[in-house]
């Protein structure tokens, strides 16, 4: 017996429904916020990664699923989605469509990772990005849409933490600073953030090792060294969120692993999830789409983690029942049950009858299995006289109808 892959799940109906439920809630939510859906291969030239997240990211370093296709070329398995929707934008002209371009993307993402709880080697994002506009009203735009579908979803504890990363203009002198200060506690720091003070010393800020945390705490601070630009930036995205009362933490040690982010960068974390809390995040990204070879475009974007998410909330949703009506036949009247089961789905009911032979009692257990509403029953005698019954499953009560309109009686 062959078993499914480290890291991957089986989607089995018990639960995909969450999954349904969770991803009608994003399509709807981005109608509203007039995003629209882009579905980019799951696979890419791996140099489109190499340069859309940096060497230095542990995406890049040492996550992804990459080969080398028949012809030779290196492919990977895409790990975000992010690259993939920049370079879509690209090659279709997308600018051309009237900015700014919002998109949105649902999708399996591919990360070779240690699968433990809520971290997994096929998981799946929704993402939004927008391009071609700096204004700080879509940073604004863009957290306050994945925060409407978190409060949709039902999600009580979910904290928005905030902060800006600056720009080309004056992150360099904070990296600077801040590459001193990391020399000054070299012994304090771990081989990976040691490593990191030299290759993506921004991503120490990030660590979680416990020994690291006191020298963290003394780093200095990427907010104190913001430029005017992004100083008034920041300050208008706080601004406009709290018009939205949109409720925020600052926190000026919240960095991306993405090296494209410029200013606006965010997280949303859910505490009761315990290591793996983070159930999404994004950030501003003004450099991403001339580094990969468009011309110089703003642009800011989102992604959800859709099994944290569930894992965060899923447990309070209600499935709704399977069926509405279940056809339980009496005697020979199979055929009677088969014409009224096409006539209800016809009539957009969800229906069901019995296909295993089983006992009337059998059948009824099948319909309280299934949660419905409803059993239409179906005796000889009285189909002779062109009549039904109807049970109403939640109170027991049944009703006889005339076999040409029980539907109106459901009604
Ligand atoms: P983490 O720090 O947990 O590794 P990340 O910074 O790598 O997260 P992003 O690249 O920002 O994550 O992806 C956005 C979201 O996707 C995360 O907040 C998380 O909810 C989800 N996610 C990321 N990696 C995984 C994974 N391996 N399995 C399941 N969900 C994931
Ligand atoms: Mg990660």
């Amino acid at each position: 017996m062959i078993s499914r892959p480290k890291g991957t799940n089986d989607l089995l109906p018990d639960n995909i429904w969450r999954w349904q439920k969770l991803e009608q809630l994003i399509r709807e939510e981005c109608a509203r916020f007039n995003y629209h859906e882009i579905r980019t291969p799951i696979f890419e030239e791996t140099g489109l990664f190499q340069r859309g997240l940096g060497e230095a990211t542990d995406i890049v370093e040492k996550e992804m699923y990459t080969f080398d296709d028949k012809g030779g070329r290196s492919m990977t398995l895409r790990p975000e989605g992010t690259a993939s929707v920049v370079r879509a934008y690209i090659e279709n002209n997308l600018q051309g469509t009237g900015l700014p371009v919002k998109l949105y993307y649902l999708g399996p993402m591919f990360r070779y990772e240690r699968p433990q709880a809520g971290r997994y080697r096929q998981f799946h994002q929704f993402g939004v990005e927008c391009f071609g506009s700096s204004e700080p009203s879509l940073d604004a735009e863009v957290i306050v849409l994945a925060y409407s579908i978190y409060t949709k979803l039902g999600a009580k504890n979910v904290q928005l933490k905030l902060n800006s990363i600056g720009c080309p203009n004056c992150r360099p002198k904070y990296l600077e600073k801040l590459k001193e200060a990391l020399k000054e506690r070299r012994d304090s720091l771990c081989d990976n953030c040691r490593k990191r003070s030299e290759t993506n010393p921004l991503r120490v800020l990030d660590c979680k090792e416990k020994d690291c945390q006191p020298a963290i705490a003394e780093l200095p601070r990427i907010t104190d060294y913001l430029c005017d630009e992004c100083r008034d930036h920041y300050g208008k995205v706080k601004s406009i969120l709290k018009l939205w009362n949109v409720e925020y933490v600052e926190d000026s040690r919240l960095v991306r692993g993405l090296d494209y982010y410029t200013k606006t960068v965010f997280e949303f974390l859910v505490e009761s999830l315990g290591a793996q809390n983070a159930v999404g995040g994004g950030g501003r990204y003004d450099g991403l789409v001339e580094e990969i070879g468009g011309e110089p475009t703003p642009a800011v974007g989102f992604a959800m983690g859709i099994e944290r998410t569930i894992l965060a909330v899923g447990d309070s949703w209600q499935k709704d029942p399977d069926v509405d009506l279940y056809i339980v036949a009496i005697g020979d009247t199979k055929d009677a049950a088969l014409t009224q089961l096409k006539l209800a789905r016809d009539h957009g009911l969800k229906a069901e009858m019995d296909h295993l032979n089983r006992s009337v009692k059998a059948q009824f257990k099948q319909a309280n299995r299934l949660n419905a509403k409803y059993c239409l029953i179906l005796g000889p005698d009285e189909l002779a006289n062109n009549l039904v019954k109807l049970r109403n499953m939640q109170d027991g009560e049944e009703i006889q109808l005339s076999l040409n309109d029980w539907l109106g009686g459901i009604k």
